[in-house]
């Protein structure tokens, strides 16, 4: 671990003190980037309660998350093994289209030939049956079961990205690539992240006190002036974040600010979790997490050094708690018999401002759209960055408020539309549940969206304003992976010469049949890494 996560940011005005309610993810993860950002400029306390427990699922990341560990100033070697964690390359989607049948979301950029993507080349020239095998190397990796690190250590960005693509591919460089898309993310135990982040927190100073809040005090204008605590007393800050999961306690609870649910675009409300030991001799640690599809939802399957986590997420309109614990100790088998399962009731949507006054939402209490893509995570990490950005310099802080709240609702309008991709683009429709995902309302913006992509593969235009929450080449792996929509390539291509484009196809596979010769697996790198660790 690099020493002393030095404060990044300067002067934070005129807000010295934080108080984060909750101690989930969300929480931790809040504290540890306030004392990388400000250090002893600022104090925070973390108070969480012993009897109400963290949700106990979220394990899934998106590539982002790098750069929230690189803030802190972590080596993965200093975090990793202490949270049990493994390297993704991507979602495998698995049975969407129809059984048997799977497709990649890598964390990969698309290239470009001759200013059009690659997805529009294939649609005119198809190497193959899946557009993801023919466009990205990950997909191979992912099917191959390879770990995105060499042997020695080395990582695969340093290895593969240099002198790819034409020019126009955003993987052509390095550096430009790296700033656009970084090839992985990680697995992990969401408990001994909270863990590990507790200690690198209070190693900085976060006060961090274990009590319930049992009430929250408002002052005249309708700001926190304080929360009390069952047995420690008042606690007072400038600012409160509210981490206290999908309770919401200040936000909802104190602030009452209203909540704009999603339930009527995506109606899976309702998950069962069970926790399954994890035999690394015997399983495989797939470089991926799954999300296979199941008559009201689908299941993920999460692997981790220790155990695989996986749930089924469904929608309690068409199935009931029990039959979804069923179906889902039957898809794991008999190796879950003895493990407890979780069964947890999703809020899905929105609070209408997330910043509200002087609280913050952050995490379970701000939002959640269902963990189909792994999003909670990376809503947080996104959140913690925009506060330390618009950090409060006092009550008159309407504009930066405003800026605050937009961004994250734009995340987070963005993530749904996504997610309706899914459902709306999967070919499946062989049950009521599928069959009323293509008759659902959606947001009337992807419905327009749709319409456009059917002609023209999406871009950055199309996908405004959406862009930095998820990139085009994202809406592109579902919507050609998923096939219920059908999409034509542009005719300018019908002119063009596809000679580069061939090129770049021969490129990609070769590059992918080398790789997947030279990489070890995750069992092989990590058991690897455990020795020399000895
Ligand atoms: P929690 O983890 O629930 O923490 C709440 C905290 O508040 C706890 O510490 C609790 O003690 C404290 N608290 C509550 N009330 C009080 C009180 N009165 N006083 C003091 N403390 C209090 N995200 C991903 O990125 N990837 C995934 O794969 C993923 N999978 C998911 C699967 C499911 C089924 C669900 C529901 C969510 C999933 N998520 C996923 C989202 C992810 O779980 C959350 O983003 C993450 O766990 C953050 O949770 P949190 O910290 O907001 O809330």
């Amino acid at each position: 671990m690099n020493s002393g996560a030095a404060a990044n940011l300067t002067d934070p005005g005129k807000t010295k003190s934080v108080v984060i309610v909750g101690g989930g993810t969300a929480g931790w993860m809040t504290a540890a980037y306030l004392k990388a950002a400000f250090g002893d400029r600022v104090d925070v306390t973390v108070v969480e309660s012993a009897q109400i427990g963290a949700i106990g699922v979220g394990e899934a990341t998106f590539s982002d998350i790098r750069h929230f560990f690189e803030f802190l100033r972590l080596e993965e070697s200093d975090w990793m093994p202490a949270c049990n964690a493994t390297y993704k390359l991507g979602v495998r989607f698995e049975d969407w289209r129809e059984p048997g049948h799977h497709f990649y979301h890598p964390f990969e950029q698309l290239g470009s030939v001759d200013g059009f993507s690659l997805s529009d080349w294939w649609l005119r020239m198809p190497q193959s049956s899946r557009f993801d095998r023919d466009c990205f190397v990950m997909a191979a990796l992912c099917d191959a079961e390879r770990s995105p690190r060499y042997a020695d250590g080395t990582p695969l960005a340093q290895g593969v990205f240099e002198n790819v693509g034409d020019g126009q591919s955003a993987r052509s460089n390095i550096a430009e690539y790296q700033g656009a898309q970084f090839p992985y993310a990680y697995h992990f135990e969401a408990h001994l992240l909270a863990k590990f982040l507790t200690k690198y927190g209070t190693d900085r100073g976060v006060k961090h006190i274990t009590d319930n809040v049992v009430d929250v005090a408002l002052d005249h204008q309708g700001f926190v002036s304080h929360v009390n605590t069952a047995e420690n007393g008042t606690l007072s800050g400038d600012l409160y974040i509210d981490c206290t999961g999908f309770r919401a306690l200040l936000l909802k609870q104190a602030l009452g600010e209203p909540f704009v649910s999603f339930q009527d675009t995506l109606p899976n409300n309702s998950a069962v979790a069970l926790q399954v030991p994890m035999d690394m001799e015997r399983k495989a640690i797939r470089p991926c997490t799954t999300a296979t599809a199941q008559d009201a939802g689908w299941i993920w399957t999460i692997p981790l050094i220790s155990r695989i986590g996986t749930g089924y997420v469904y929608a309690d309109e068409y199935l009931s708690a029990e039959e979804a614990e069923k179906t889902l100790r039957e898809f794991v088998g008999p190796e879950a018999a003895d493990v407890q399962a979780n069964h947890i009731k999703m809020r899905i949507g929105r609070s209408e401002r997330s910043w509200v006054n002087n609280v913050v939402g952050i995490g379970l209490a701000s939002g959640f759209v269902e963990p189909l893509e792994s999003t909670g995570i990376f809503f947080i990490h996104h959140a913690i960055e925009q506060i330390v950005r618009y950090f409060p310099g006092g009550r008159d802080d309407d504009v930066r408020r405003d800026a605050y709240n937009r961004s994250i609702e734009h995340v987070m309008e963005g993530v749904r539309e996504f997610l309706c991709l899914h459902y709306v683009g999967a070919k499946r429709a062989d049950n009521r549940y599928w069959k009323d995902t293509k008759t659902r309302k959606i947001p009337d913006a992807l419905a327009e969206r749709i319409e456009i992509w059917k002609h023209k593969v999406p871009d950055s235009e199309s996908v405004y304003p959406y862009y930095h929450g998820l990139p085009p080449y994202s809406y592109n792996c579902i919507l050609l992976g998923a096939g219920g929509i059908e999409v034509k390539h542009s005719p300018a291509l019908d002119l063009a010469d596809p000679t580069a484009a061939q090129v770049e196809f021969d490129r990609i596979r070769q590059k992918a049949d080398k790789l997947v010769q030279e990489l070890p697996s995750q069992n092989e790198f990590f058991a690897a890494m455990r020795a020399n660790a000895k």
